[in-house]
């Protein structure tokens, strides 16, 4: 039957290294923050008291649980024996290797996320429209208003530009512009058709309808 290999620290196995969190019973008051800290599962409430059961399986160097202690009953080693060891045990070739494997292993989810979104279609989820006619008689505003209504879309930054009230009454061309957006961050494509459609029904000129992405 083969062995579980040990765990390491950078090439050194972890039971050597001597960086294990120790709780004072007399200074614990059972808050049990360390317990909830701590995401390696150091901790157990044993009767009330934090006890380290799985010390091994604290992060060396970390000191989170101990730095937010409430009455500081729980204690490390001095850094200077990690800072040692890792002196003594050069663990800095290790560490170059493991820098190398971590920065291929980062650089391949980047490119897989950079293929994965190039291939996703994009989804214009708000679209703007320009029209020019003559606006006066036609309702225009009341029927787009209708259009709209109980769907999950709506019209904004409309504005209408009259080159001069004058000519208008002469029934001179104005020009509109306004977003189509959805409520529902859904794409705009077919709704849009249909606003376009109105504009044409409505004997107004389409100057463009562009999916904004
Ligand atoms: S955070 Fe401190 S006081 Fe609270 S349970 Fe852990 S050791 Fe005890
Ligand atoms: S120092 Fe960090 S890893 Fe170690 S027991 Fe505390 S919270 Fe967990």
């Amino acid at each position: 039957m083969s062995e579980t290999p040990k765990k390491q620290w950078h090439g050194i196995p972890r039971d050597e290294v001597p960086w294990l969190p120790t709780v004072d019973p007399e200074a614990c008051i059972g808050c049990q923050l360390c317990y909830v800290t701590c995401g390696r599962g150091v901790y157990e409430m044993h009767d009330g008291i934090a006890v380290a059961v799985s010390a091994m399986e604290c992060m060396v160097g970390c000191s989170t649980c101990g730095n937010v202690c409430p009455t500081g009953a729980i204690s490390f080693p001095n850094m200077d024996l990690i800072w040692k060891m890792e002196r003594e045990r050069q663990i800095f070739r290790t560490v170059k290797k493991e820098a190398l494997r971590k920065h291929e292993r980062e650089d391949a989810l980047k490119a897989r996320d950079a293929a994965m979104s190039a291939a996703r279609p994009v989804i214009a989820t708000r679209a703007k429209v320009e029209l020019a006619g003559e606006f006066g008689d036609k309702k225009f505003l009341l029927r787009l208003e209708a259009l709209i209504e109980n769907e999950p879309f709506d019209i904004v930054n409309l504005r209408l530009e009259v080159p001069t009230v004058k000519g208008a009454r002469q029934k001179a061309p104005s020009f509109m512009t306004f977003e189509v957006t959805s409520e529902r961050q859904e794409g705009v494509a077919p709704f849009l058709e249909r606003v376009t459609t109105l504009v044409r029904d409505a004997g107004l000129v389409l100057v463009a309808a562009t999916p904004v992405a």
